[in-house]
């Protein structure tokens, strides 16, 4: 009798903390993932999806996806050179920003809702990036990236910004939207303006990789002393992100920017150009569900159509050793 009671109560725990495991991923947007195999529904659908958004947000650079003999799938770039979709080694969270491949790097879903809280400090959705993407993309060394810039105006004057993948033409569209509202708004001018810049080909601090700015593609605007996670406490961070205009923050990521106000690590000057992770956040916040084909949710998008039938058409085909 009491053995059975203790069976129950325990199988009531596990179901009760299962629950909320689920809950909390889903509140900080990810799925689970430890749990997936290659033979699981969701690990495929999950995988179709990224590869889904990565080539509508990189439509000029990624030309297919292919499955290797081993059963491991590639992006295959216009260039020819593939970049491993999963390397399948578990990583923790400081291996997966260091050393990302595109699953780490679409894994932790970037809240496209407003947030009211800093995200908790594991959770930089957008801070792993797969460099040899980025230099598919933007360029392969500084001189490279150097000869893909161009102008923009911010208003008071001209930055450099990326002009490939639609970067610089992104972030002219928002600054058509954004300039207006600060001229009638001071509070949102101040916290925008002047920029702390753009376009610098560095390091990230404390590592030995480079910031999203050395491609040219990311923005910092007015910085404020407690922006950043390594200059003041949560506490600071907290109050600094409670004043900050959330104006701003919506007419970035209308044009495809992720803030840095989303890391937990927190970063509050700054603006990313990721279309892969707007599209993701807007399209599949939410785990596959069976019953549902995996691109449930970009339907509507005629765009999507061609590479969902290229993804299904590429991944069923007998791979080739
Ligand atoms: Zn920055």
């Amino acid at each position: 009798m009491k053995i059975k009671r203790i069976v129950l109560l325990l199988g009531i725990a596990v179901l009760v903390l299962g629950g909320g495991i689920r809950a909390w991923n889903l509140i900080i947007g990810t799925y689970g993932q430890a749990v997936f195999s290659d033979q699981d529904p969701v690990y495929q659908a999950v995988m179709k999806r990224d590869l889904l958004c990565l080539m509508l947000a990189y439509p000029g650079y990624i030309k297919n996806v292919e499955k290797s003999a081993d059963g491991k799938v590639s992006v295959i770039m216009q260039s020819g050179k593939k970049i491993l979709y999963d390397d399948k080694k578990e990583k923790n969270s400081w291996q997966k920003s260091g050393n990302p491949d595109l699953q780490d790097m679409m894994d932790q879903i970037y809240p496209i809702a407003d947030i009211k809280e800093l995200l908790p400090n594991n959770f930089n959705p957008g801070c792993a990036r797969v460099y040899p993407l980025l230099n598919e993309v933007y360029g392969k060394n500084k001189g490279q990236i150097l000869s893909n810039l161009a102008k923009v105006s911010i208003g008071y004057k001209f930055v450099e910004f990326n002009s490939n993948n639609r970067a610089s033409e992104a972030l002219r569209s928002v600054m058509k939207e954004l300039l207006p509202l600060a001229r009638q708004n001071y509070k949102i001018y101040n916290a925008a303006f002047p920029s702390s810049g753009t376009f610098n080909y560095r390091i990230i601090g404390g590592t030995n990789r480079l910031s999203s700015h050395a491609y040219g593609i990311s923005i910092d605007l007015h910085d404020n002393k407690y922006d950043y996670w390594r200059w003041s406490t949560r506490e600071q961070g907290q109050k600094r992100l409670n004043a900050y205009p959330r104006e701003i923050v919506r007419i970035f990521e209308k044009y495809g920017f992720i803030w840095g106000g989303k890391w937990g690590n927190f970063d509050i000057m700054h603006f990313e150009y990721r279309p892969e992770l707007i599209l993701k956040a807007r399209c599949f916040s939410k785990e596959p569900v069976s019953g549902l084909p995996w691109y449930d949710g970009l339907q509507d998008n005629k765009e999507a159509w061609k590479y969902i039938w290229l993804i299904e058409e590429s991944l069923s085909k007998t791979p080739v050793s």
